[in-house]
């Protein structure tokens, strides 16, 4: 039987909002624990929540830039349950009423276009953590956490792979960076997935029994975890048996989801309308203030960067990926650079040195401006391509300009034929066997002439003048 693979997925994305959601503790990651508390988050009884504008407009900001509906009305829900690290004994969340619905987002997947569509986008405020330390007895809570602004995106049962998953949260990850939501730091937790995940038999319509898989922070994560629970499922059934509705865990050590408690229904929760919050009202004019503030998606601006430079597709897609590394190549451009030479450098060289360092783009002292020097000086012929590379290297580390670097390193381009051609002379007397086998035919060989000469002029030596002069002086 063949089987095919139905998924949903469910983002939690942290808001980079200063303050907490319903009070004004800092929000800042990494400070000591408990230090970023108060009555209110950490659930004192008859303290009262004071909603966090800023969440709201980001939560709403987000809705626009995915095609949701925005609600003109919606209403923040309690949903109770019991965990150390909820002191309220209820999350404040939003049920039956999400601020934004019926959106989508389009990813590719194998050059083919998939419109992913999302259910809701909901406000909701996050738990501390429990921390289990070593083999103590105990379990400490930190609640700098608790009352931070969440939104949870969901999407449609639309995903059939665990690679169109990936490709989903990708584009997704670039959006709330884009718009400057969700910083979308997978390590530290600020974007999350559960996914949702069942098969059924090629061509039936009905979905199978789903299972649900907690918490994973890393895009690996998720493709390998949905990939195992597919084939777990995809086995289950053809021995016989049945899935059962669960919730399950990601054992990144072992490579396997494991079942972690049946799956709890909504009615569990006893959800109520929180009576301590307003219903939000959204009126036009806010929602257009907020869209005024919505900048070029990652979409648009590759498309822009295909039609305005005339970049390959897979060009634009990566260069427009982040927002800072779209900015910095139209910098580099501005001041007339073939944009083609501009994102070979980037995506070469650029993207080397900042992966080896671990750096982003916009962490590097390397300014745009000072690339657009390198390649008039390429240009222009003051320096050959391959020293063209140590310059950049050099530019990058260093901070310096190419024309600096260039005189303090006496690496000008060597275009003087005669000096040249002393070379030239040298190089081909001392192979006399080589240049036997070219005259023969083996015409490969002007290649190895050309390499024996950029090497005893480290590079210096202008390639156009050295294969002028080898066809000259080969052909005689
Ligand atoms: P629940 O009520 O169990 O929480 P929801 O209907 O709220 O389920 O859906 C939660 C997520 O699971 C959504 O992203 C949805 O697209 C996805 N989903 C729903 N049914 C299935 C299914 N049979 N297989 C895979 N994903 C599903
Ligand atoms: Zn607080
Ligand atoms: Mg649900």
């Amino acid at each position: 039987m063949q089987y095919e693979a139905v998924i949903g997925l469910e983002i939690h994305a942290q808001l980079l909002t200063e303050s907490k959601m319903f009070c004004g503790c800092s929000t800042k990651f990494g400070s000591e624990p408990n230090s970023q508390t108060c009555p209110v988050c950490i659930g004192m009884p008859g303290v009262l929540p004071v909603m966090n504008r800023k969440a709201l407009e980001y939560v709403i900001k987000t809705g626009l830039a995915v095609n949701c509906r925005i609600a003109p009305y919606s209403r923040f829900a309690r949903k109770n349950y019991f965990y150390p690290d909820l002191p309220k004994g209820y999350q404040i969340s939003q049920y039956e009423l999400p601020l934004c619905e019926c959106g989508f987002v389009e990813i590719s997947v194998n050059g083919a276009v998939k419109t992913i569509g999302l259910t809701r986008i909901h406000l909701e405020e996050d738990a501390g953590k429990n921390i289990h330390e070593g083999a103590s007895n105990y379990s400490l809570v930190d609640l700098n956490r608790a009352g931070t602004p969440l939104m949870e995106i969901v999407t449609e049962p639309d995903i059939r792979t665990p690679q169109e998953a990936v490709e989903f949260m990708k584009k997704l990850r670039a959006i709330v960076r884009c718009i400057e939501v969700c910083d979308g730091n997978m390590e530290q937790g600020s974007l999350r997935c559960d996914a949702n995940v069942s098969v059924r038999p090629v061509g039936q319509k009905e979905f199978g029994t789903k299972t649900e898989i907690k918490n994973m922070n890393s895009f690996k994560f998720v493709e390998k975890a949905l990939d195992y629970e597919i084939k777990r499922q995809i086995k289950v059934l053809n021995e016989g048996g049945r899935i059962i509705q669960e919730t399950r865990l990601w054992d990144s050590n072992r490579g396997v989801t494991e079942s972690m408690r049946s799956k709890e229904e909504a009615y569990d929760y006893r959800y109520f309308p929180d009576p301590d919050l307003v219903p939000v009202e959204t009126d036009n004019a806010w929602i257009e203030q907020i869209r005024s503030q919505l900048v070029e998606l990652p979409d648009s601006r590759k498309q822009r960067f295909v039609s305005q430079y005339s970049l390959p597709e897979h060009d634009a897609d990566l260069l427009t990926s982040e927002r800072a590394t779209a900015e910095w190549f139209e910098q580099a451009v501005k001041p007339g650079c073939e944009p083609k030479a501009v994102s070979n450098w980037m995506m070469g060289e650029l993207m080397r040195l900042l992966n080896e360092e671990n750096r982003q783009i916009d962490e590097c002292g390397l300014k745009p401006e000072q690339l657009a020097g390198l390649l008039k000086l390429i240009d222009n012929g003051t320096i050959s391509g391959k020293i063209a590379k140590t310059v950049f290297e050099d530019m990058y580390k260093t901070g310096k300009d190419a024309d600096l670097i260039v005189k303090e390193k006496g690496l000008l381009q060597v275009s003087d034929e005669s000096e040249i051609k002393k070379v030239v002379d040298d190089i081909l007397q001392k192979n006399p066997k080589e240049v036997e086998r070219f005259r023969a035919g083996e015409e490969k060989l002007l290649g190895f002439f050309a390499g024996q000469i950029m090497k005893a002029t480290k590079g210096q030596a202008n390639p156009k003048i050295v294969n002028e002069l080898l066809r000259k002086k080969l052909s005689l």
